[in-house]
């Protein structure tokens, strides 16, 4: 088939890809010249395991291309996904306005018929808007048109994989042409393919996200509490993990969730039941709860070394999570931020994440960026680790407690086995055990 989509960020550009890497003929259509750029010389503009390969693979098949112009994505197919930023508004809600966008110039450019998708997460109902922004927009009425929703589920460092093999596709149709589009589309995939109207796949997506954060929220309520009662709480997410209603995955405590999708779609999620007139207090808890752990962390912090003025710091991490250089809402900027404001020296360390961090905190009296994950520790009071990447895990801790000025690792992901480090001599302290 051919596919054209529009937004070559974390998922546009995955979904671009694989579906080329499936055999399909896909355009990519990303107003960054830059990235355009990049991407035609197959290079990724992101880093993601596994995607920069597939973009080569599909740029060599002739599988796949890259441009600015939308007019020319519409010529090339009659597939559009629309894979373009739904970031949080000040007041929490989406900002839809370059989905607004895509429809409003999709629809002056149309010239036959086409099916909008969103791929994007937007807040249930979004599928009426872009029809009416389409219906405003179009210039010839008797074009024919279907909107969808067909919401992508990746996690960012596992994104290639968990497009090829999703645990469901959730499609939201309202015609029989574009039911018939998915399911050749989705034909060779092994998984339930549901298919609903949109509205419920719109909030499908949004109640998923919802309630994976609150699974989290929750594990750190109970690591609070393990805390208290000298519980430990990856052996009772481990115990509770078994029973499969509840399910092992999402129960692990740390310093909160962060990323481009959990902060901003549980917030959107709550002032979109707001507006249906739905008090969703739940979720305002869950993210309460979540905007406390950076405080609680530095909080601990202290407890541990008392005055952190002019100490200095390691800190392993900074992307949210392991495998990606996504910084978007991660709680090490929060945690950065507050263990600044005490007067620490940081030396900063993440394997993929730097350049753009660097960019949030320019190096400078309090900040230094470290070439590899030991030079940060030279001299430092302690070792902070913030995101659990694997290499982390591995570390020579004989080493870092070489290093290190001070034999003391606060660690904010449970990364390791509390009674093997504090044998090495090491102070250990982590969340909830
Ligand atoms: P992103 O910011 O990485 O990518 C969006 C891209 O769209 C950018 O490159 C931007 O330049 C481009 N763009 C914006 N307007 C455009 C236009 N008019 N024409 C062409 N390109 C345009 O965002 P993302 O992380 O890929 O997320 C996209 C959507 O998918 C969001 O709604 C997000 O909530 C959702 N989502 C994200 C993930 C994830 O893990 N990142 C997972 C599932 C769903």
């Amino acid at each position: 088939m051919k596919i054209t989509v529009v937004g070559g960020g974390y998922v546009g550009l995955t979904t671009a890809v694989c579906f080329a890497h499936l055999g399909h003929e896909v355009l990519v259509v990303e107003k960054v010249p830059q990235k355009v750029e990049l991407l035609k010389a197959g290079k990724s503009p992101i880093y993601e395991p596994g995607l920069e390969e597939l973009l080569q693979e599909g740029l060599k098949n002739k599988r796949l291309d890259f441009t600015t112009d939308l007019k020319e994505g519409l010529a090339f197919s009659e597939v559009i996904f629309i894979c373009v930023g739904t970031p949080q508004r000040p007041d929490g809600s989406a900002d839809l306005s370059q989905v607004e966008e895509v429809a409003r110039e999709t629809a002056k450019l149309m010239t036959s018929y086409k099916l909008l998708i969103e791929k994007s997460t937007v807040p249930v109902n979004t599928h009426k808007l872009i029809k009416k922004t389409v219906e405003r927009y179009i210039r010839d009425k008797s074009i024919p048109y279907d909107v969808a929703s067909n919401p992508e589920f990746l996690r960012e460092g596992n994104a290639i994989e968990d497009f090829l093999k999703p645990d469901r596709i959730v499609v939201g149709v309202e015609s029989e042409r574009a039911k018939r589009v998915f399911e050749e589309l989705y034909k060779d995939f092994d998984c339930p393919i549901i298919f609903t109207d949109p509205a419920t796949a719109e909030l499908i997506k949004h109640a998923s996200n919802s309630f994976l954060a609150m699974k989290i929220s929750f594990i750190n309520m109970i690591a609070d509490l393990c805390e208290k009662t000298g519980a430990d709480v990856k052996l009772v997410a481990y115990g509770m993990g078994y029973d499969k209603r509840i399910g092992r995955a999402f129960l692990n405590a740390g310093i909160g969730y962060g990323g481009s999708c959990f902060p901003k779609d549980v917030k959107a999620f709550v002032k979109m039941a707001e507006e249906y007139g739905v008090d969703f207090g739940l979720l305002k808890e869950v993210e309460k709860i979540n905007q406390q752990r950076p405080l609680k962390f530095v909080q601990k912090v202290k407890n541990v070394l008392w005055s952190l003025k002019d100490k200095k710091l390691a800190v392993w991490g900074l992307s949210f999570k392991p495998n990606t250089d996504d910084i978007r809402e991660a709680p090490s900027i929060k945690i950065v931020e507050l263990l600044l404001k005490e007067g620490a020296n940081l030396s900063l360390y993440d394997p993929e994440a730097m350049e753009n961090f660097r960019l949030l905190f320019p190096e400078g009296k309090q900040i230094s960026y470290a070439k590899d994950m030991y030079s940060a520790l030279e001299g430092a009071e302690a070792l902070l680790i913030l995101t659990e990447w694997e290499e982390f895990q591995k570390a020579d801790l004989k080493r870092v407690k070489e290093l290190l000025a001070l034999p003391i690792i606060i660690d904010g992901r449970n990364i390791f086995e509390p009674s093997e480090v504090r044998a090495l001599g090491f102070e250990y302290y982590c969340i909830g055990r």
